[in-house]
């Protein structure tokens, strides 16, 4: 026997035939004498309807309330998905995140999970009732209702199979594992039998929404084990317990696995895209000391990512010009914040633009193999792609580009490190 968190996404619970579908894997899930605890997105697209309501309601909405908007979403499918249980046969109760509770500390619409009550949910367990957890929703230390970021489902079911102490975490979706790219974009993506939780991690935070970047650090923290596949299966599909998708592993796992031949070890693990960054230039900020600090002050006190910085080369007047990306969504912010120091800065003009989209490659080969950076700069200069900045972390390299050549660019480095489909062993 085993305990066995599974994880529905959106798509996944699109309307009342694909609940059905759902609760027919849970069942057989069950079935096999195991402990099942269920988590639930919202229906596809219901929670950008819902956030636009909160928008139209009011611009600058209270995060509080947003909350209370957008958290309906999966308090419909958890229900849906006990009463389609029920109506199989199988004993279901939905677990509202009040109700477990689901503790939650720091703001409204990026909440973190603190810490999960998980007797109710082991005594339901037990006794052979399915539990059913909203995803996304939790309860603040003043007992108002929270969610924990767009994506926030994944990290409720890792923090579920941390409390339970699961034995897996299945995190079901519309694709059947993790790839080296989005296949939706390139064709030849190829489909990771592994991969590491540090490589997910960065896979993640450089935009593969196919896990929210919190719930692997979490998985990672816990020693949760990870397995992301397809809800979209027909019945003789090969069962969850024989790992037919993606699994997130330890570094150490993962060198057993190579030594046993049953992952091959490339430079480049994936490659991810991310359409949400925006560029701001300033001109002729003075070349002196303390002048980059009153530029990124007043954006860290407003919570402000900044993620690629750029001070070019100071010209001969004392004078330089700073190239930084943060989050489209902080571009007006950001913007209006600068535009108030503009004095103390001492800069000549604010440039903008949000046409833009950082392309990262990721893989911990890169800690011992140097040439990766090159690699990607000459594969992309001779597809004529410029590259307007570039960052780097142990194990990645972004660039910034036209928004534009987002996918000419991820297919040309795709296959430029030999990750195309055909290229497999
Ligand atoms: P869910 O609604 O199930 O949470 P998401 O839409 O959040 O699903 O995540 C799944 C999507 O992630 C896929 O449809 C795919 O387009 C996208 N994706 C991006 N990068 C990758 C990748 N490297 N491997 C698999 N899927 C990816
Ligand atoms: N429904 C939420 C969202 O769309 C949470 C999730 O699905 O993970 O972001
Ligand atoms: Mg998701």
């Amino acid at each position: 026997m085993a305990r066995i968190v599974m994880k529905f996404g959106g798509t996944s619970m699109a309307g009342t035939e694909r609940i059905r579908r759902v609760a027919q894997i849970v069942r057989k899930q069950a079935a096999g004498g195991n402990e099942v605890a269920v988590v639930v997105s919202a229906m596809a697209g219901e929670t950008d309807r819902l956030v636009n309501f909160a928008r139209e309601a009011h611009a600058l909405y209270d995060p509080a309330e947003y909350d209370v908007v957008v958290a309906s979403g999966e308090q419909v499918t958890s229900g849906l998905l006990a009463l389609t249980l029920q109506s199989l046969g199988q004993k279901a109760r939905s677990w509202l995140g009040w109700q477990l509770p689901v503790r939650t500390i720091e703001a409204h619409a990026k909440a973190r999970v603190d810490a999960i009550d998980s007797e109710a949910l082991l005594a339901s367990m037990a006794d052979g009732t399915i539990a059913v957890i909203p995803g996304f929703q939790g309860l603040s230390a003043d007992g108002r209702i929270t969610t924990m970021g767009r994506g926030g489902s994944d990290t409720s079911a890792v923090a579920v199979a941390a409390a339970v102490k699961a034995d897996r975490c299945d995190i079901y979706t519309d694709v059947d594992g993790v790839y080296t790219t989005d296949p939706r974009i390139v064709a030849k993506a190829r489909k990771l039998k592994a991969v590491t939780y540090e490589e997910m991690l960065e896979l993640a935070s450089v935009g593969a929404k196919v896990l929210q970047t919190r719930s692997v650090s979490l998985a990672m923290k816990e020693g949760v084990r990870i397995q992301v596949l397809s809800s979209f299966v027909d019945d003789d599909a090969t069962p969850a317990d024989d790992l037919p998708g993606t699994l997130i592993v330890s570094e150490e796992e993962m060198e057993r696995m190579v030594e046993e031949g049953k992952m091959e070890r490339k430079l480049v693990t994936g490659i991810a895209h991310d359409k949400n960054e925006a560029k701001i230039i300033l001109t002729r900020v003075p070349d002196k000391p303390g002048a980059v600090a009153e530029i990124f002050s007043p954006l860290a006190e407003a919570s402000i990512n900044v993620d690629m910085i750029i001070q070019n080369v100071g010209r001969d007047k004392g004078e330089t010009d700073v190239t930084f990306t943060i989050p489209q969504a902080d571009l007006a912010r950001a913007q209006a914040l600068l535009e108030d120091k503009r004095e103390a800065i001492g800069y000549n003009r604010i440039i903008t633009d949000s046409h833009v989209a950082k392309i990262s490659v990721v893989g911990v080969g890169m800690k011992s193999h140097a040439g990766v950076a090159s690699d990607m700069f000459r594969a992309l200069a001779e597809r004529g792609i410029n590259i307007q900045a570039i960052t780097t972390s142990e194990i990645k390299v972004s660039v910034m580009i036209d928004e534009d050549e987002t996918e000419l660019a991820v297919r040309v480095l795709h296959t430029a490190y030999g990750l195309d489909a055909e290229d497999a062993a």
